[in-house]
């Protein structure tokens, strides 16, 4: 028999922890009314409820709070306490650098056939040099025009094209085929069937309509990630915190204007849920000015229980290296590297983005 901890005060620390990172006041809320509803209870009481699934029916205890108390009532340090505590005050920096040096790919970069600035074989020796073992090149889809996205036709010839390139590229190291393929506005991918089933890697984006309203956002992606040809979630807020970076300039951005905009209106949790159902990885997205998804939804991504992609969205060689922009801000999120996709090797990868009939 292990001894209770105090439910109370596990909440009430988490609380703490949580405002001192700065996060969204309701979620600090949750913490603290979940532990005023506790107050004045018996432990007795407490562990009843714990036992039958009853905490929830108490005013002020939510899902996650009531699975932090069952977790301090069987003398557990609550995972949620213990991610906080394990990325509070610690070498971020070492941890960061340690997630970096764990990927050995990159999920969603662009060549000059869509928006990006280089050839493919450009693009394939600056991953190379950065010691990756692969690159997903995930050009954009047809609806894409201002980016000059692929037609099934186009991309036909970028599968032989990459066929060719991959022969005489070094050994250990390939390129794999993929698409960023617009989410479109019922949900459904823009992109042929066929096509989609024959890539290694299908990244979906949202890149119109962005200010849709809640309950069509939430639907149009709730429905693209029950796709089973979707693999990754592509930066999944949409948001622009900043304009584009300094020297990030000229065709390598093209249809990459520089704007700030806000995040579209979802519902995160019953998304995430989804992805955790499907299988289909969140990805963090490492371009400076989109920072997408924010900390707290890649903490609620985290506690759905999804899986990761850390990506550039590459358009030109030397953003390649921008992963470490995302691998902080995971780090802060406390994200493990076994919850990150492109920590597998290539044949890894495509074991599981094939795992689907
Ligand atoms: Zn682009
Ligand atoms: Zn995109």
């Amino acid at each position: 028999m292990v001894d209770a901890r105090d439910p109370i005060a596990d909440l009430r620390r988490i609380a703490f922890l949580l405002e001192r990172a700065n996060e969204a006041t309701y979620r600090v809320r949750a913490f603290r009314s979940a532990a005023k509803a506790l107050a004045g209870r018996s432990a007795a009481e407490l562990t009843e409820r714990a036992g039958n699934g009853t905490l929830t029916e108490l005013a002020g205890v939510g899902d996650v709070t009531a699975r932090c108390v069952a977790e301090s009532l069987a003398g557990e340090e609550p995972v949620y306490l213990r991610r906080l505590v394990a990325t509070e005050g610690s070498d971020l920096d070492a941890e960061a650098t340690a997630l970096r040096a764990a990927l050995r790919g990159d999920c969603h970069t662009h060549s000059d056939w869509s928006d990006g600035g280089s050839p493919i074989e450009e693009m394939a020796l600056a991953a190379v040099e950065l010691g990756h073992e692969y690159l997903v090149l995930t050009d954009h889809s047809p609806r894409l025009t201002v980016a000059r996205g692929l037609t099934a036709e186009r991309l036909r010839r970028q599968l032989d094209h990459v066929a060719q390139v991959n022969a005489a590229l070094p050994e250990g190291f390939r390129i794999l085929t993929g698409i960023e393929v617009d989410i479109l506005a019922d949900g459904s991918l823009d992109q042929d069937e066929d096509l989609l089933g024959r890539l290694d890697v299908v990244v979906g984006s949202v890149h119109s309509g962005l200010k849709d309203e809640l309950s069509k956002m939430t639907r149009r992606m709730l429905k693209a990630v029950a796709n089973p040809h979707l693999d990754i979630l592509g930066h999944v807020t949409g948001r622009m915190v900043s304009s584009r970076p300094a020297g990030v300039t000229g065709p390598g951005d093209r249809g990459h204007r520089a704007r700030t905009r806000a995040e579209s209106d979802f519902d995160a949790d019953a998304v995430f849920a989804a992805c955790a159902e499907h299988d289909t990885a969140v990805e963090i997205n490492s371009r400076p000015e989109r920072q997408d998804p924010p900390k707290r939804l890649i903490r609620r991504a985290l506690e759905a229980g999804c899986r990761f992609a850390i990506n550039t969205d590459a358009h030109a060689p030397g953003q390649l290296d921008w992963q470490r922009f995302g691998c902080e801000r995971a780090a802060l999120c406390g994200v493990p590297a076994d919850r990150v996709i492109n920590t597998w090797s290539a044949e890894q990868l495509v074991a599981w983005t094939h795992r689907r009939p």
